[in-house]
């Protein structure tokens, strides 16, 4: 999950599409991730809850993105293992999690919430 979201920041179409599971590759997909790369400028990443059971896990995380001034995808996302290898499946879109003004904020440059990105 971690490095599909470095993959997002940093472009990496080829990464993104090996850790897709097959099954879920449409046509036009590296277009279309090369598209949505292009236009978001993330800025961080909260994993909320990760679990494992065998062969398949479920990440619940926020990734916020630059959009005047933030906005933020908050999905619990399935994964697969198939011989050796994790592949995302789908993610479940969540509402936007509420944010004190107070918190450390989501960016990682250690001011409040209300001092940075709010
Ligand atoms: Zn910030």
């Amino acid at each position: 999950m971690r490095s599909r979201y470095s993959a997002f920041c940093l472009g990496e179409v080829d990464y993104l599409l090996d850790t897709l599971h097959p099954s879920k590759r449409q046509p036009g997909e590296r277009e279309a991730l090369l598209e949505s790369i292009k236009e978001t400028r993330w800025l961080g990443l909260k994993v909320l809850d990760h679990k494992q059971e065998g062969d398949r896990a479920e990440v619940e995380f926020v990734a916020f993105y630059e959009d005047a001034p933030f906005s933020q995808l908050h999905e619990r996302s399935r994964f697969t293992c198939e011989a050796g290898r994790w592949y995302y499946h789908d993610g479940l879109f969540l509402p936007a999690l509420k944010l004190g003004r107070n918190e450390p904020c989501f960016c990682g440059s250690g001011k409040k919430l209300k001092h940075c990105h709010a």
